[in-house]
């Protein structure tokens, strides 16, 4: 729906470690089968479907990859967590690590542009660049303006999966956005317009976030400083 194209830009200017767990999944199924694992074949599965991927997998995948959560220019988590046990799992395996969220961003968009945006995408198979038929329309039909790779649709973008992955969302994801309201994290941020416009939005929210964690975090050492 775009967060990709978010998590990719904010990464650009921030200097984090992006960890997209469907961008992990993808690569590991373009591996040869030899080198899959039983619960990654499964993964692929659930992936094409439309479906989420159980989390006992996702987590695996995540804890392996717990050292990016400790990246000197912070982390951007794209994707994850997408469902209340991943988000527990999250905080707990957060808070023994002494590690904290800036913000959980939440891209708005009615069900109807999601279905627009997400049927209308392709991707490079080669340098995975992504484009829309409409929106973002490659120079040559069909071939990747980098690299002139072929342009394929996402299996999971089809519209039959399309449809479950928005089921899917509602029913577990879509939860979460009262979970982190509660923990005072959520940004919502409206993902109408192009690329460019969305990530305007975002990066004020964020530096304004990251500037008022900021200041409480020196204010809460000047007061202990001031009590020892
Ligand atoms: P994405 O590229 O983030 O849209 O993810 C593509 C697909 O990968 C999703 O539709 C799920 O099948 C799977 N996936 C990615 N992240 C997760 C997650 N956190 N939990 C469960 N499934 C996931």
């Amino acid at each position: 729906m775009g967060k990709g194209t978010q998590a990719d830009l904010l990464n650009q200017r921030l200097l984090a470690c992006h960890l997209s767990t469907g961008d992990v999944f993808r690569a590991a199924a373009t591996r040869g089968d030899d080198e899959q694992t039983p619960a990654m074949r499964e993964a692929f599965a659930y992936m094409h479907r439309g479906e989420l991927v159980p989390d006992g997998t996702v987590w695996e995948m995540v804890r392996e990859r717990g050292e990016c959560l400790h990246c000197a220019g912070g982390f951007i988590l794209d994707g994850f967590p997408r469902t209340a046990t991943q988000a527990v799992s999250l905080k707990q395996f957060m808070d023994k690590e002494r590690l904290g969220l800036t913000a959980v961003i939440n891209y708005e968009l009615p069900s109807s542009e999601i279905v627009a945006r997400l049927s209308g995408r392709r991707t490079c198979r080669k340098c995975k660049a992504v484009y829309h038929v409409a929106e973002r329309p490659p120079k040559v039909e069909g071939r990747c303006d980098r690299c002139d790779g072929e342009l394929i649709q996402r299996e999971d973008d089809r519209p039959e999966s399309v449809k479950v992955r928005l089921e899917a969302y509602e029913r577990s994801t879509a939860p979460l956005i009262e979970f982190y309201r509660n923990a005072g994290l959520l940004l919502q941020v409206s993902a109408a317009g192009t690329p460019e416009e969305i990530f305007d939005r975002t990066l004020p929210e964020l530096e304004s976030r990251r500037l008022t964690l900021f200041a409480e975090q020196m204010w809460a050492a000047e007061e202990n400083r001031r009590d020892t």
